[in-house]
């Protein structure tokens, strides 16, 4: 996905709707990736049709390079490409709780290293995600000098262009967890640990 270039398609699930469950419900599933994903991706196929010279770029080097894009469409694009990005990597990284993964290798080493124990990180992850205020999602992310680090951003942005590297993220957005956990946040992200696979 991340070096596809227009039209974008909606990338199917890896596994069933239902294969999240309890933690993340199927309805909340299917309106989360047929709904509110796919609006991203003919959004984002949208705000690219009038520009071909823009067509030829990767979702990659739209979120990397934004000054290349023209100023009226910018905010548009790069809020749908952010969509685009943030929901392609969110169903990539969760999974079915039987095959729920920690971290390994190096990966586990430098959590240990920077927070002290993977529960730890799970503590101030969570922490963070709690605290976005509005609608935003927190990640794990690697950054440039190689340090990982947990980060927030609002709306639909990413941490692409500080050139970190994602990890782990959760969609704190109110669709992704109101349906089945209402106004509980806290619930899900605890919910949300059963079905997070870790790689890099
Ligand atoms: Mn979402």
């Amino acid at each position: 996905m991340l070096f596809d270039t227009y039209p974008f398609e909606l990338p199917p699930l890896s596994y069933p709707y239902e294969a999240l469950e309890p933690y993340i419900d199927a309805k909340t599933m299917h309106l989360h990736h047929d709904r509110h994903f796919a609006t991203y991706v003919a959004n984002l196929n949208k705000a690219l049709e009038p520009y071909p010279k823009l067509q030829c770029l990767t979702l990659f080097q739209i979120l990397t390079r934004p000054g290349i894009l023209p100023k009226d469409a910018r905010t548009v694009i790069l809020r749908n490409a952010g969509g685009v990005y943030n929901h392609y990597l969110y169903f990539e990284k969760i999974g079915p709780p039987c095959s729920a993964t920690r971290p390994t290798g190096k990966l586990a080493e430098d959590i240990d290293r920077t927070f002290g124990s993977f529960e730890k990180f799970k503590g101030a992850f969570s922490q963070n995600a709690a605290g976005v205020f509005g609608s935003g999602w927190t990640y794990l992310v690697r950054l440039r000098n190689g340090v990982l680090a947990i980060v927030n951003t609002p709306n639909q942005e990413t941490p692409l262009p500080s050139g970190a590297c994602v990890i782990m993220l959760i969609d704190v957005w109110e669709h992704a967890y109101y349906l089945k956990y209402k106004n509980a946040r806290n619930d899900y992200i605890a919910a949300f640990w059963n079905v997070a696979h870790f790689s890099e």
